[in-house]
């Protein structure tokens, strides 16, 4: 049985009606592409505007945007980090961004809130890896009033969560 308040779906991001969805951003926070492009995209120009107000953010942290034209009522981006065969702190910063954007998110008392797999297309991340240290972190670190949605691009990366999610219990 999963653990309540986690689940995954295979989903586009931009697509979900929840209070907060993460931005796999870079450090400039002016957008990329990947998820960054899709969510720039379907949030329009403000988003971008409010980004260059922020003045980036460091790897491993995570800041707080208005939503815009999304469903979504915000966004927050945090930095992953890129991979380099594991040896420069890439899992404990990885970590850190899944729980930096969970305290941002209870700092700012929003209960709905949804992650891609952050680091693990152009920054590299190994999958497998990265899915287990997204559940494993969240679950030890959301509130038991938060639902917390993985957003899996694609059936591939759904069934890594889906069998992360059932290894949890
Ligand atoms: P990073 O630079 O952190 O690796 P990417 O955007 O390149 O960020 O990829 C992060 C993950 O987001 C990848 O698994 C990719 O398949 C996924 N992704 C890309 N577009 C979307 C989207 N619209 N919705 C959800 N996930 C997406």
């Amino acid at each position: 049985m999963a653990t309540p308040g986690l689940s995954t779906i295979a989903t586009d991001i931009t697509r979900l009606d929840v209070d907060a969805i993460v931005n796999a951003a870079n450090e400039t926070l002016l957008g990329g592409g990947g998820v960054d492009g899709a969510i720039h995209r379907a949030a329009g120009p403000g988003l971008l505007a409010e980004c260059r107000l922020l003045g980036g953010c460091p790897t491993g942290e995570a800041r707080i945007t208005r939503g815009y034209y999304l469903k979504a009522r915000h966004v927050i981006h945090t930095v992953g980090p890129v991979w380099h065969g594991g040896s420069r702190g890439e899992d404990e910063l990885l970590a850190s961004c899944y729980r930096n954007s969970l305290a941002l998110a209870r700092q700012h008392a929003l209960t709905s809130l949804a992650f891609p797999a952050i680091s693990t297309g152009v920054y590299r991340f190994p999958l497998e890896r990265a899915a287990r240290i997204a559940v494993r972190t969240v679950a030890g670190s959301c509130s038991p009033d938060m639902s917390v949605i993985f957003a899996c691009f694609g059936e591939e990366a759904l069934a890594v969560y889906r069998r992360e999610l059932a290894a949890l219990s």
